[in-house]
């Protein structure tokens, strides 16, 4: 077993942290409090090849390995979770869907553009009524000639405002349940698409997430995403991209309430000591150390075994997600404890990690869900 990084990793997460000092931490407090997305940021990282993860090169990606692909989500999110994400997002459901099950001429299309960071796009599966139950959909759609109708509406649906076009899914034939679901690329100014963002959320504000209502839209048949039918096996195709870029984002988090506590834990003097000297903050700081290095250790696991050619590595995957989301929760929990009552203050980072920390439990896939995943293939109910 190697735990070293390679030289491209160093390289890698080098560059992550010069750019992210020069253009992430004087803004990101902002970004937040604004709700604003970081559109310069967002642009440069394009420029810089830091949206096109694991995509190949010739489809406009980086080509990285999944291990380099972690190093960097980690060091971003370090600084910034939402800079984090949007790294995550080509290499995640969007660009592996294409990727795998989109035709030549939509790769070049949408894929490329995306990879590069020319355009911003989302991906539309949770519905107001179904979010872990994918599968439960009500959005449906009919074949009229050249081209489907879909009706329905998704919800919390991130880069609302600042997509081009969503990938998104509609039930053809429900008696075929998960296997009359189809894909499409839609367009974001096709007539009967109207999107309506959630203002003030509690996290995740630099990124607008809201509903996606499609009213009769028409989208040629030549923007499905696969065979009819194939719109499950779309969504099921790159969860382990997806969960490997939340738990990387979450132990970069996680580092970074460790980072915060060390500093105020050794400056904060109370009964004329710094609060370091008590052992109940020893004891979080401890926590802390441990706990993000055993998730970082579980989510390279994972970002390796993709490297080996995993096909599929489900038990992996929720393994790594749920522990390392589970961990920035305890984690930020604890940063925020020692910062006291400047936990609550914008001038500390610690709150904006606290309210995010919330949505990595939530997201791909709730920890509950990864919960049973593992205790089902454990205990053989399922395969890994
Ligand atoms: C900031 C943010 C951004 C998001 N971005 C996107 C996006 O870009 N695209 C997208 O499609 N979605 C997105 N989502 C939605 C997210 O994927 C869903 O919220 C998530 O899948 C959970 O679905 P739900 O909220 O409907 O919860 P539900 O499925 O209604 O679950 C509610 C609760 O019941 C629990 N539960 C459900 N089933 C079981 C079970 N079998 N056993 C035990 N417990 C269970 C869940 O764990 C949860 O605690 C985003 C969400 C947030 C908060």
């Amino acid at each position: 077993m190697d735990f070293g990084y390679s030289e491209e990793q160093l390289l890698t997460r080098q560059t992550a942290r010069d750019f992210c000092e020069r253009e992430v931490v004087p803004y990101a407090a902002e970004w937040d409090a604004q709700e604003r997305f970081p559109t310069d940021a967002a642009r440069k990282m394009g420029q810089l090849g830091m949206l096109g993860g694991v995509i190949p090169e010739q489809y406009g990606g980086a080509g990285m390995s999944y291990q380099t692909y972690a190093v960097l989500l980690e060091e971003l999110a370090r600084y910034d979770q939402v800079i984090g994400a949007l790294a995550s997002f080509p290499s995640g459901l969007m660009g592996a869907g294409i990727l795998l099950y989109g035709t030549q001429e939509q790769r070049q299309r949408y894929l490329v553009p995306l990879a590069r960071g020319e355009v911003f796009a989302g991906t539309g599966s949770t519905e107001p009524r179904s979010g872990t139950d994918v599968a439960g959909m009500t959005t449906t759609c009919y074949r009229d000639g050249d081209s489907y109708v879909i009706n329905g509406a998704k919800m919390w649906i991130s880069m609302l405002d600042e997509a081009s076009f969503f990938l998104t899914f509609a039930m053809l034939d429900r008696s075929k349940g998960r296997r009359g679901i189809c894909a499409f690329i839609v367009d974001k100014h096709a007539p009967g698409l109207r999107v309506a963002p959630v203002k003030n959320k509690v996290g995740y504000r630099a990124i607008s997430t809201g509903e996606l209502v499609l009213d009769g839209v028409r989208v040629p048949a030549d923007n499905r995403v696969g065979e009819e039918g194939q719109g499950f096996n779309v969504v099921m195709c790159a969860v382990e991209n997806g969960r490997l870029g939340v738990a990387a984002r979450a132990v970069g988090v996680t580092q970074a309430c460790l980072d915060a506590s060390v500093k105020y834990a050794q400056e904060r003097i109370v009964f004329e000591q710094p609060i370091g000297r008590y052992q109940l903050i020893q004891s979080k700081i401890t926590d802390m150390v441990v706990n993000v290095e055993a998730a970082r250790l579980i989510t390279h696991k994972l970002a390796w075994l993709k490297d080996q050619g995993a096909v599929r590595a489900r038990r992996e995957s929720s393994i790594a997600k749920m522990f390392a989301t589970d961990v920035l929760m305890r984690s930020a929990t604890d940063a925020c404890q020692i910062h006291g009552a400047y936990s609550c203050s914008p001038e500390y980072a610690v709150g904006r990690y606290f309210r995010d920390a919330k949505f990595f439990q939530i997201v791909e896939g709730t920890n509950e869900i990864h919960r049973v995943l593992i205790a089902e293939t454990t205990l053989g109910y399922r395969s890994g």
